[in-house]
C-alpha cells in the first residue's frame, strides 16, 4: 500500500469512495488518493457527465493542504490546480502516473457541486486557464464595486447592458457626454 502524501509514515488503506470508486484513504488525516485507471474506469461506468450545481450550504469545510507532496505511487512531484467556479481550494495531480490527491472533504466539496465527475477537466490547461479569468474578473468585481458603491454600481450596469443592446447606442453615448448637448458646439 502506497503512503500518505501528507504524513508521510502512514500506509493509505483501500477504501470505496463512490460505486464502483475505489480509492486509498489515510486514517490519520482524511486524505484520499486517487489513481488513474480506477478514476477512469469509475467515469466509464457512471457514464453520463451530471450537470453543476449551487452550493449546498452544509458541505464540510475543504482541509486544502497547501505544503508540497510526492506522488505516493510514482515518487513525482505532484501538481496543484484550481478548482474554481467560486471555491477555494485545490487539487494535487501527478502528471506522471495521473493519481489525483484530495485532502480531507475536498472530495466531498467537488460531489456537492458536481464536480467530483470532472476532475480530468479540472487539471487541464484550459479549464486552469478559465479559472484565472474568473479570478481577474472578481477582482475587478471588486474594484468597481468599491469606486462605486453597491447603488450606483448597479445603477451603471443596469445602463451599460441597455446601452449595449440599444441600435442608437453611439448617438447616446455622445449625448451624454456631451457637457451641453443643446449648445450646438
Ligand atoms: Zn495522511
Ligand atoms: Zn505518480
Amino acid at each position: 500500500m502506497p503512503n500518505c502524501p501528507v504524513c508521510k509514515e502512514i500506509h493509505l488503506l483501500t477504501n470505496p469512495l463512490e460505486d464502483n470508486l475505489i480509492a486509498y484513504h489515510c486514517l490519520q488525516c482524511g486524505g484520499q488518493w486517487i489513481r488513474q485507471k480506477d478514476y477512469q474506469a469509475w467515469l466509464t461506468h457512471k457514464g453520463s457527465i451530471l450537470p453543476e450545481k449551487a452550493p449546498s450550504e452544509t458541505v464540510p469545510e475543504p482541509l486544502n493542504t497547501k505544503q508540497i507532496k510526492i506522488c505516493p505511487d510514482c515518487g513525482h512531484l505532484l501538481l496543484k490546480y484550481q478548482v474554481g467556479k467560486g471555491t477555494d481550494f485545490t487539487l494535487d495531480h501527478c502528471s506522471h502516473c495521473g493519481g489525483v490527491w484530495f485532502d480531507k472533504n475536498e472530495w466531498l466539496a467537488l460531489k456537492d457541486r458536481n464536480l467530483h465527475d470532472e476532475v480530468d477537466k479540472i487539471i487541464t490547461d484550459i479549464w486552469q486557464k478559465n479559472v484565472r479569468l474568473e479570478a481577474s474578473r472578481q477582482t475587478f468585481q471588486t474594484f468597481y464595486l468599491q469606486q462605486f458603491g453597491q447603488a450606483d454600481y448597479e445603477e451603471i450596469q443596469r445602463i451599460k447592458a441597455w446601452l449595449s443592446q440599444h441600435p442608437k447606442r453611439d448617438a447616446l453615448l455622445n449625448y451624454l457626454q456631451i457637457k451641453d448637448p443643446y449648445s450646438g458646439t
